[in-house]
C-alpha cells in the first residue's frame, strides 16, 4: 500500500527492482493547480536504458515468460488489476496532482479504467497459439502467434495510467517483454504503478519501468539494437520523427498520433445530449485528449441557439484545483503548455476567429497554477490555424454547415483521422455519414465510448496500428507459418527441379 505519497521519491523499476538511477538524479513533479513540487523522479541516463533494455533482451531470450501459456501470464495482469484496485485511491491522487486532471476523473476514470485493461487481458480467451491452415494435402500448415520480442512502450502525458495500461497489459499477454518510458511531463502514478506491480511477482526483467527527464531516453529506445518493437503513443510530429528513428533498424511500429476531431451535429438531434456531448468532448480534461471534438460542425439550421446555449454552459463550470471533489474543470498540465495554449488563441483572433468566451486565465484561480478558461471560438474557417492544428486544450472552432456533403467534407478536411462525433435520431443517416468520414472511430450520439473489446487507433496522420480489443493484441505478435509435407521422408518443393 502506498501511503503518505507527498513529497517522497519514485524509483526506476529494472531488473524486477525499485532503484535509484546509477547517476542517484532526480528531477521534480509539479502539481498544476498550485506550482509545488509533491514528488521527485528518478531521472534515467542512458546506461539505465541500456541496463532496462538488457533485462527486458534477458528475460525474453533466457527467461520463461515467453514459453507460460497465455493463460499463465494472464493470471499475473490479474493479479496486477486487483493491486491497483487495493491501491485506487493513491493512484488516483498521484495522477490528480501530476497531470492536473481531476480527481473526480482521475478516480472514476483513470484508475478503474487502468485495471479494466489489464483485467480484460488477463481473461483473455482466445488462444494465441496454433492455428490450422487448410493447404493441399500432402502438406499441413500451422499458423503460430509469437511475441515480437522486446517491446519499448513510450507514451505520452495526458492520460499515463490509462495508456500504460492500453501497452503493457497485451505486450505481455501475447510473451513480450517490455520497457515503459512514461513522458518527464506527469508520470508520478505511473512510476507508483511500477512500486505496485513489483508485489505481483512478475519474473524478473519481464516489464521495466524507467522514467527520465530527457526525450533523449525516448530515442535511445526506438534505436537500440535490442529493442525489437516500438509502440508510442504521443503527438504526430515525435511520431515522424519515431518512425523514421526505428526505420533505420526495420522495428515493428505502432505509432497512435494526434487529432483534430469532428463533432457533427444535425438539426434532429437531441439537443440536451448534443449539448452536453460537446461539451465533454473539448472540455473534459480540461480538452487534452487526442479524441477531443475540438472542431464543432452545427447545421446552420440550429446554429445559432445550439452555440448560445453551448456558451452559457462553458461559462458555468466550477474550475479550480484538481483535488477538490467540487471541481469540474481544474488546470492544464503546466503553464509552459497553458501558454502555448494561449498563443494559438491569439494567432485564431489574429485570423480573424471570435471569441465567443474563454480565452485567457481564470481570474480568482492560483497565480501558480495553469488555468486557462474553457474557450470557444465562433466565425472559425476550417483552413484557419486554429481549425487545423491539434491545440490540446480548451479551445473549441465551431462551424455551420448547410448540408451532408459539406458535413463531410469539413470533417474530412484534416491530417488526422483519429475520431468523430454524430448527433442526430436518423441513425440510417448518421451510419451512411460514419461510413464517409476518414477516421478510425466514430461515436453516434455518445462520446468516449471507449471499450476494451473495441480496437482504437487512427486513419491519416494519426498512425497506424490499434490498440485495445483481439487486434490491439494482435500487434504485439507475428505471425509463423509452419508447413510440414506429410509425404513420408518429405520430398523436394518441386521433385523435378533438381
Ligand atoms: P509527445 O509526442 O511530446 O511525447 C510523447 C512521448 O514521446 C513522451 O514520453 C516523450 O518523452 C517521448 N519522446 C519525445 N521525443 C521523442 C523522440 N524523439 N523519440 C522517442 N520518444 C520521444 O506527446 P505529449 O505532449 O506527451 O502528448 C500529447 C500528444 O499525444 C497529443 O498529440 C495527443 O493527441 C497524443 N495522444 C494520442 C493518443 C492516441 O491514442 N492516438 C492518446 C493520447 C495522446
Amino acid at each position: 500500500m502506498i501511503t503518505n505519497t507527498q513529497k517522497q521519491d519514485f524509483d526506476l523499476f529494472i531488473e524486477g527492482k525499485i532503484a535509484p538511477s546509477l547517476g542517484g538524479k532526480y528531477f521534480d513533479c509539479v502539481n498544476p493547480s498550485n506550482g509545488e513540487v509533491f514528488a521527485r523522479l528518478a531521472d534515467a541516463d542512458a546506461m539505465d536504458v541500456e541496463i532496462a533494455v538488457n533485462a527486458a533482451r534477458l528475460a525474453f531470450d533466457h527467461g520463461r515468460w515467453p514459453q507460460m501459456a497465455t493463460g499463465e501470464r494472464g493470471k499475473f495482469l490479474l493479479r496486477i488489476a486487483a493491486l491497483i484496485r487495493e491501491n485506487a485511491k493513491e493512484l488516483a491522487d498521484l495522477e490528480c496532482w501530476s497531470t492536473g486532471k481531476t480527481i473526480k476523473h482521475a478516480t472514476f476514470i483513470d484508475v478503474p479504467t487502468c485495471a479494466d485493461t489489464f483485467e480484460y487481458f488477463g481473461n483473455f480467451e482466445t488462444p494465441l497459439n496454433y492455428e490450422t491452415i487448410e493447404i493441399p494435402s500432402p502438406h499441413l500448415c500451422l499458423v503460430d502467434r509469437e511475441p515480437v520480442g522486446v517491446v519499448a512502450a513510450i507514451i505520452p502525458w495526458n492520460y499515463p495510467l490509462i495508456m500504460a495500461a492500453w501497452k503493457i497489459a497485451p505486450a505481455l499477454l501475447a510473451g513480450n517483454t517490455v520497457v515503459l518510458k512514461p513522458s518527464p511531463t506527469a508520470c508520478a502514478a505511473v512510476m507508483a504503478l511500477g512500486r505496485i506491480i513489483v508485489q505481483a511477482g512478475l519474473p524478473k526483467g519481464v516489464l521495466n519501468i524507467i522514467s527520465s527527464s530527457r526525450n533523449e531516453a525516448g530515442k535511445e529506445l526506438v534505436s537500440h539494437s535490442q529493442v525489437d518493437m516500438v509502440s508510442f503513443t504521443g503527438s504526430t510530429e515525435t511520431g515522424k520523427a519515431v518512425m523514421a528513428q526505428a526505420a533505420k533498424s526495420v522495428k515493428k511500429l505502432t505509432l497512435e498520433l494526434g487529432g483534430k476531431s469532428p463533432n457533427i451535429v444535425f438539426a434532429d438531434c437531441n439537443m440536451e445530449a448534443a449539448l452536453g456531448g460537446a461539451l465533454s468532448a473539448i472540455f473534459m480534461n480540461q480538452g487534452q485528449m487526442c479524441t477531443a471534438g475540438s472542431r464543432l460542425l452545427v447545421e446552420d439550421k440550429i446554429y445559432k441557439t445550439f452555440v448560445e446555449q453551448l456558451v452559457k454552459r462553458a461559462q458555468t463550470f466550477n474550475i479550480g484545483p484538481a483535488d477538490s471533489f467540487e471541481t469540474e474543470f481544474g488546470p492544464l498540465v503546466n503553464t509552459a503548455h497553458r501558454d502555448a495554449v494561449l498563443r494559438l488563441i491569439e494567432q485564431g483572433k489574429k485570423e480573424g476567429a471570435k471569441l465567443a468566451c474563454g480565452g485567457k486565465v481564470p481570474a480568482g484561480t492560483n497565480p501558480k497554477g495553469a488555468y486557462l478558461e474553457p474557450t470557444v471560438f465562433i466565425n472559425v474557417r476550417n483552413n484557419m490555424t486554429i481549425a487545423q492544428e491539434e491545440i490540446f486544450g480548451p479551445v473549441l472552432c465551431v462551424m455551420p454547415f448547410t448540408s451532408v456533403d459539406e458535413a463531410v467534407h469539413l470533417a474530412n478536411d484534416t491530417k488526422y483521422g483519429l475520431a468523430a462525433m454524430i448527433w442526430t435520431e436518423d441513425l440510417i443517416k448518421a451510419n451512411a455519414v460514419a461510413k464517409r468520414l476518414r477516421c478510425a472511430t466514430v461515436w453516434i450520439n455518445t462520446y468516449g465510448a471507449f471499450d476494451n473489446a473495441v480496437p482504437f487507433g487512427g486513419y491519416k496522420q494519426s498512425g497506424f496500428g490499434r490498440e485495445l480489443g483481439k487486434e490491439g493484441l494482435w500487434e504485439y505478435t507475428q505471425l509463423k507459418a509452419i508447413t510440414t509435407d506429410r509425404t513420408p521422408g518429405g520430398k523436394p518443393l518441386a521433385s523435378s527441379w533438381f
